[in-house]
């Protein structure tokens, strides 16, 4: 318990250095602490160190979670992010249940969320997951060379104009996952080139709001604000080493 609000408070003062150095106010950062593989005691006590938002990429593990902590974490309540890969049979699930979703990873589960969402009357945000380096998480849309590769760059645009014209869900920004590396150094071009896409979007879809980037993890978030990362997605430097599920 006392170890997470250490961890936080150390975390919450390298997210802020890193967003003085770049010239940016760390009020636009937001944390998202994942909590994955931890019990909800674990979100109970982060919560209690003052995290507010959470982070789950397994459907159900998340929901069970939420289901647990609800009766003691009303004041306020937490904020719960999807940021793993959805099964289309999870996506009815995760429409009723989850405050915001990262991994809008194509158009189909886009669409299968939209209907869900509208079906509950809500309206969700949403990110949508770009591929931009080829590796790292296998999902996403393809986006690898996007700038040099008009046929990649058209078809994501064509799917963009349909997500956005989509009831239920409201689209935010843009979301990426690099592969894991040693040097984080070695990330910081993906995350400038998603910075880049959105840069793109933005003058496409201007009616749309683009604002939220959600890049960079426990091994380099501070690059990742850097490059601009207005949330990023924190689990071992706050919780610990995961053990395996
Ligand atoms: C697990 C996970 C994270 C957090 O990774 P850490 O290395 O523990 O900080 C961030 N984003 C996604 C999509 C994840 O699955």
């Amino acid at each position: 318990m006392s170890e997470i609000s250490d961890n936080l408070a150390q975390i919450e003062a390298r997210i802020a250095e890193a967003a003085l150095r770049s010239g940016r106010d760390p009020e636009e950062i937001t944390l998202v602490a994942v909590t994955k593989t931890f019990s909800a005691d674990v979100v109970l006590a982060a919560h209690e160190a003052g995290v507010r938002h959470f982070g789950e990429n397994r459907a159900r593990e998340g929901i069970s979670k939420m289901t647990a902590v609800e009766p003691y974490v009303s004041d306020p309540p937490p904020v719960w992010h999807m940021i793993g890969h959805i099964q289309s049979r999870k996506a009815r699930r995760v429409a009723e249940h989850y405050d915001y979703v990262h991994s809008v990873d194509r158009l189909k589960i886009a669409a299968r969320l939209s209907s869900h969402a509208a079906e509950a009357g809500r309206e969700i945000p949403v990110l949508l997951e770009c591929n931009v380096s080829g590796e790292g998480s296998k999902y996403g849309f393809a986006l690898e060379d996007w700038h040099v590769d008009e046929g990649r760059q058209d078809a994501f645009l064509g799917a963009v104009g349909e997500i956005l014209g989509l009831p239920g869900l409201q689209v935010r920004g843009l979301m990426t996952m690099p592969p894991y590396v040693d040097d984080p150094e070695e990330v910081r071009p993906l995350f400038a080139s998603l910075r880049a896409l959105r840069d793109v979007l933005q003058e496409r879809f201007p009616a749309a709001d683009w604002q939220q980037l959600s890049m960079g993890m426990t091994n380099d978030f501070e690059v990742a604000i850097e490059e601009g990362a207005t949330m990023v997605r924190i689990g071992r430097a706050i919780f610990g080493a995961r053990g395996s599920r």
